[in-house]
């Protein structure tokens, strides 16, 4: 038996019907009219949100309604009522749904030391276009702590730096600093004299500062800064995640406060660490990083 085919190809030439749908209430951009939301860190770094998705929502609402609309596309739109919204995300972030919030999107210029770039660089789910230090001269930014902000090597975390080291010690740091710095004018000379770019820059330190555009969707930022906000993140790139948190929190705050119960000041318990709550013993591990880590959720929780 044969069935006549129904051909709904689109060929070239033919007239197409777009059919384009008035939103129901008013719009109302998230960033206010702004083009650029711009956060300073330290000397010469900063965090500027550029552009977002959704950029417009209807009246009254936050960007958070595009996490509410996607997680609603099974069963039609539903009741909106924003305190059903907020209750909604507050269940998506507690069992850690992930696709509704990969319908956000955040556009940031961010521009930070090279060191603090090859720490972020490392999140590969975001999209980066970086400034080209073969294509361009690279500009006259350094990045320098005070005297009193050279930390000393962290006895107990051999990955950081804890108190502040000496006076004279940082000065000498400091001393070190400028001299790497010193390359840049014998960088920028060379290059006058026609070394390629591209090997000029080989010569310059990784405090020297990089520029990037950096495209993520909300649940991969959250996952950024849950990460590098943590305590255990290099201060350098935590001030960064401080920033973009700042940023991302006035376009949608029932996500980041979801986020901040639910995952910045919750805690994660072991089996173990239940057992030893269960029995009154102390933790049934020699570990004594282990141990550690079970004293000080111990004291978080007052027990
Ligand atoms: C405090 C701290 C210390 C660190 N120390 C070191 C160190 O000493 N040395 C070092 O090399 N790195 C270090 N890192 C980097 C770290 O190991 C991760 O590479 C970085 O944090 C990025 O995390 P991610 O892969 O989860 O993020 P993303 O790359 O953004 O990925 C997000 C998630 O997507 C999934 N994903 C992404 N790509 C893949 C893939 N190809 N395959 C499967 N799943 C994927 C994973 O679930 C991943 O968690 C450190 C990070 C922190 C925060």
């Amino acid at each position: 038996m044969t069935t006549d085919r129904v051909d709904t190809m689109i060929e070239a030439g033919d007239e197409v019907t777009i059919q384009r749908v008035a939103p129901e209430a008013g719009l109302v951009d998230v960033m206010g009219g702004s083009s650029r939301w711009e956060v300073k860190v330290d000397d010469h770094g900063f965090v500027a949100l550029v552009d977002c998705m959704p950029r417009l929502v209807g009246e009254g609402q936050t960007a958070d309604s595009a996490i509410v609309q996607a997680a609603r596309v099974s069963y039609g739109q539903g009741t909106k009522k924003v305190n059903e919204d907020r209750g909604l995300i507050r269940y998506l972030m507690r069992h850690r749904h992930s696709t509704p919030f990969e319908m956000i999107e955040f556009k940031f210029h961010v521009a930070m030391p090279v060191f603090v770039a090859r720490q972020w660089i490392r999140h590969r789910t975001a999209n980066v276009n970086e400034y080209s230090a073969r294509y361009s001269i690279v500009p006259d930014r350094f990045w320098r702590p005070t005297v009193g902000s050279v930390r000393m090597q962290s006895k107990t975390n051999r990955q950081g730096g804890e108190e502040p080291i000496d006076a004279g010690t940082a000065e000498r740091f400091l001393q070190l600093l400028d001299r790497a710095e010193e390359n840049y004018r014998e960088y920028l000379a060379l290059t006058e004299q026609g070394v390629a770019r591209e090997l000029a820059r080989a010569a310059l330190p990784v405090s020297v500062f990089t520029e990037w555009y950096w495209k993520c969707d909300l649940h991969n930022i959250l996952h950024f800064l849950s990460l590098r906000l943590d305590p255990h993140a290099q201060r350098e790139i935590r001030v960064y995640a401080e920033a973009m948190h700042r940023l991302v929190r006035e376009i949608v705050p029932i996500t980041c406060e979801a986020f901040e119960d639910y995952r910045m000041q919750a805690m994660h318990l072991t089996r173990l660490e239940i057992e030893a709550i269960r029995s009154g013993s102390p933790i049934a591990t020699d570990n004594r990083r282990e141990q550690e880590e079970w004293a000080a959720k111990r004291a978080r929780l007052g027990l």
